[in-house]
């Protein structure tokens, strides 16, 4: 049966007020399983309405209060695990186990992390010498906007919406029209936790259409985007008339470096290849471009391959599948042209280079083997544009100066790893490489206090901790003469 899924506005589930639906597609089986608001400027006016008049007494409620309320909300999600993980599996074709495993108890994370944190949030106080005072009170925006993709839906929504609240505003929040399951199901739990009316409102509907209105909105202060590039430099350009804070999370093409000193044992080769093939390779941090050492690209390559060529593509909703499907027939179609471009360009492909078809209620998804490919330099398109798919390109080096050089032979600057036992080697590599996040040794080990984000094309501001807390809010020094 097909689910209706409603706007969350003012407190009600709404439908949209023109009565339009866009289809929501199961990537793994190709169906249409659910229908979601298409919503339109009647809808967005009415959510940004909404916020506006609840925002005065939510950024009056004390910061115990609204911790208690996404407290509430954690404890509902967390309660309902199960349900939202199949959701989510269900709606973006990632496996269940993911879901299970990483999405949800992520959210849940983000809901208690930000709870928290409020809490212990302090202002600041800069004397000057007796004969003043200056005393930084840190207030919330108003209304923003939160603008979140499909690739981790719920997870992502979350990372955005509780430092948002948190600090104070009211939220309208526009998940992607390709994955809004959860969102609605989080909605319903929202209101279940108790938050004031108009304080969290969620719009579904297109990018252009209700993610351009609220951009352009002259009510909403801040915009919270994550998502491509593109859209980031369309969001930037539709805000900057209006001098509109901005934080933008967007795409990258991330190197992960090994050295021949990097004593590479199972689990961090396993590591290693989930940081090119978790989720189907559709996480923004997932490397791309494997840089590899050439005095052990053999040895490594044979290793990699030999644990790439074990995962198992199949039913998301099976315990035993490491890949599921990837997320639209556009998204397959474009990752199937990228391998043929790579093809084009000279590249030899190593393992998958073809779509899969599993068998029984799967046989019209969108699954895509896990591919490997070599022979290309760093320059071509494949290793220069983000495929958002399981495709890595191995890539030989020959010493420490050239990785560097390598990994920064990009427009992006999100993430990078690097894989050494040499501590003075990590040290100048994590000072060197022009990336956002260094992991050493490891791959999307994430402590949720710390900066995050990207440079270049990968993004502008950053995300977590204090960093979030900073951007929904606005500083305002108070000097209070003491002579
Ligand atoms: P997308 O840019 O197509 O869409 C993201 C969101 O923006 C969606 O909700 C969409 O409806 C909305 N949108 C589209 N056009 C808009 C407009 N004109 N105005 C306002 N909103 C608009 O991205 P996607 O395809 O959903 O997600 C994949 C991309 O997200 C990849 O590039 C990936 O790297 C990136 N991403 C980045 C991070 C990060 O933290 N840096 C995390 C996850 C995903």
């Amino acid at each position: 049966m097909t689910m209706t899924l409603a706007n969350l506005i003012d407190g009600r589930m709404q439908s949209p007020r023109d009565g339009a639906y866009l289809d929501v597609f199961e990537p793994a089986t190709g169906q249409v399983f659910a229908r979601c608001p298409d919503s339109g400027a009647a809808d967005v006016e009415a959510a940004i309405a909404a916020a506006g008049h609840a925002a005065p007494g939510w950024a009056a409620t004390p910061a115990a209060e609204r911790a208690r309320l996404l407290e509430r909300l954690a404890n509902l999600v967390e309660a309902d695990l199960e349900a939202f993980a199949q959701l989510e599996s269900r709606d973006s074709g990632k496996p269940v186990a993911l879901a299970r495993s990483l999405d949800i108890p992520r959210a849940v994370a983000n809901l208690r992390f930000f709870a928290a944190a409020i809490t212990q949030w302090a202002s600041e106080a800069h004397p000057m010498e007796g004969h003043a005072l200056n005393v930084t009170l840190h207030q919330p925006l108003g209304v923003v906007a939160c603008i979140s993709p499909w690739n981790l839906p719920l997870y992502l929504l979350t990372w955005k919406i509780a430092p948002a609240l948190a600090a104070g505003n009211a939220v309208v929040a526009k998940p992607s029209e390709i994955t809004p399951c959860t969102a609605a199901r989080l909605a319903a739990a929202a209101i279940g936790a108790g938050f004031p009316p108009g304080v969290l409102n969620i719009v579904h509907g297109h990018g252009a259409g209700v993610g351009q209105a609220l951009v352009e909105h002259a009510r909403v202060k801040a915009i919270s985007f994550t998502g491509s590039t593109r859209t980031g430099a369309r969001i930037a350009a539709a805000a900057a008339p209006h001098f509109k804070k901005l934080s933008l999370e967007m795409g990258g093409k991330n190197p992960a470096i090994v050295f021949d000193d990097a004593e590479l044992s199972d689990v961090d080769l396993d590591t290693i290849v989930r940081s090119g093939f978790a989720n189907q390779g559709e996480i923004c941090l997932c490397g791309s471009r494997l840089l590899v050492q050439a005095s052990i690209y053999d040895s490594f390559k044979a290793r990699y391959l030999e644990r790439v060529r074990r995962l198992r593509v199949g039913d998301p909703q099976t315990a035993s599948s490491d890949l599921g499907a990837l997320v639209s027939a556009a998204h397959f179609d474009k990752v199937m042209g990228c391998i043929e471009r790579a093809r084009g360009e000279g590249a030899r492909v190593l393992c998958g280079g073809d779509a899969v078809h599993p068998d029984g209620r799967c046989a019209r998804g969108w699954f895509v083997a896990p591919t490997v490919i070599e022979g290309l330099s760093n320059c071509t398109l494949t290793n220069q544009e983000e495929i958002f798919g399981p495709l890595v390109a191995l890539i030989p080096f020959s010493d420490e100066a050239e990785a560097i050089a390598l990994a920064n032979a990009s427009s992006y600057g999100l993430a990078a790893s690097v894989w050494t036992r040499d501590l003075k080697r990590a040290h100048r590599l994590g000072a060197a490489l022009e990336f956002g996040i260094v992991w050493i040794n490891c791959w999307l080990l994430r402590d949720l206090r710390t900066p995050f984000g990207g440079i270049k094309h990968s993004g502008v501001g950053r995300e977590g901790g204090t960093d979030a807390l900073r951007f929904f809010t606005e500083p305002k020094n108070l000097c209070f003469d003491l002579s």
